[in-house]
């Protein structure tokens, strides 16, 4: 049977918005030493707001629209900042859009084939861009035109108000930090140092987030990861707690994961990790 104060735990949990979907979780999360966190949605708000945009060879407005137009077929946080930056009197079309996981988006705007992404999109379909592109701290929307490059946009999100608060807090109970992304390793990087988290890994593809929580896994970490996007579920099933943040999250994630966190706080990691210790000094 299971001991009562389990079943206060739990209830202690879900009135401070956790809820765990197993008694058993309590007691993972109290020997977690590692917490690996997704960065957009998870430790910055996933709200982008399109910065800067540089044309080559085109328009501003027009490399701004064309980019439009195929984003407004995706959900990603980047789309939605661009679509709100070309406003309402976008007339341009895009047909056959294809989704690149991780990449970016291709798809035929105005007869001309569009594409919209990161590097590794523009290397995939080999065009050549300009290196430097890799190190602005902004991430950014390279954009290519009929095979071309054609410039790009910078768009940027902001920390959220208790990640580092957070952060500081793992640190005190010795548990070490770890942050993964799709984004730029420029971006992550100006993240990582701004929150004082120990490692952090960009420019990961989807498997390549599974590959690192798996590489700790073996080395004999116990693993916490927090996530709050739809390539997140992987990882979520793979961790020792597998954590979704409730905001943003994806059906598929909070399905996968042993523990929601129902509102967007980075601190409810810590307040999980409490209410584990406070449950077990009840039960035994
Ligand atoms: P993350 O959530 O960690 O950023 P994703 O796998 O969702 O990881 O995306 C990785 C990267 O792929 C993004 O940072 C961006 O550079 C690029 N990308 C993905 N979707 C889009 C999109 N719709 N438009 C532009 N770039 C995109
Ligand atoms: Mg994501």
């Amino acid at each position: 049977s299971i001991p009562l104060g389990y079943f206060g735990g739990i209830g202690l949990a879900s009135r401070n918005g956790i809820l765990f979907k197993g008694s058993n979780f309590l007691d993972v999360m109290t020997g977690i030493n590692v917490v690996i966190m997704d960065k957009t949605g998870t430790l910055t708000k996933g709200v982008f707001k399109v910065q800067d945009v540089v044309a080559v060879g085109i328009d501003k407005t027009e490399l701004v629209n064309h980019a439009a137009a195929l984003e407004k077929s995706s959900t990603h946080p980047i789309a939605r900042a661009v679509v709100d930056h070309a406003g309402k009197e976008l007339e341009l079309k895009a047909e056959g859009v294809e989704e690149i996981s991780g990449h970016g988006l291709v798809g035929k705007v105005d007869g001309k084939t569009v594409h919209a992404g990161n590097a590794k999109l523009l290397k995939k379909y080999d065009i050549s861009y300009p290196e430097e592109i890799n190190n602005l701290i902004d991430t950014v929307v390279v954009l290519a035109i009929d095979g071309n490059y054609a410039g790009y946009i910078t768009i940027a999100d902001e920390i959220k108000d208790d990640a580092k608060e957070a952060i500081d807090q793992m640190h005190k109970l010795n548990i070490q930090t770890v942050m993964l992304s799709g984004d730029k390793q420029a971006v992550v990087d100006k993240v990582a140092k701004t929150l004082g988290i120990d490692k952090a890994y960009g420019d990961l593809l989807p498997e390549g987030k599974v590959e690192k929580v798996q590489a700790l896994k073996d080395s004999g970490s116990r693993i916490a990861f927090v996530g709050d996007g739809v390539n997140d579920a992987p990882v979520v099933a793979l961790a020792d707690a597998g954590i979704a943040m409730g905001g943003l999250g994806s059906d598929a994630t909070i399905e996968t994961a042993d523990i929601v966190i129902q509102n967007d706080q980075p601190s409810k990691i810590i307040a999980a990790i409490r209410v584990g210790k406070i449950t077990k000094q009840v039960v035994w």
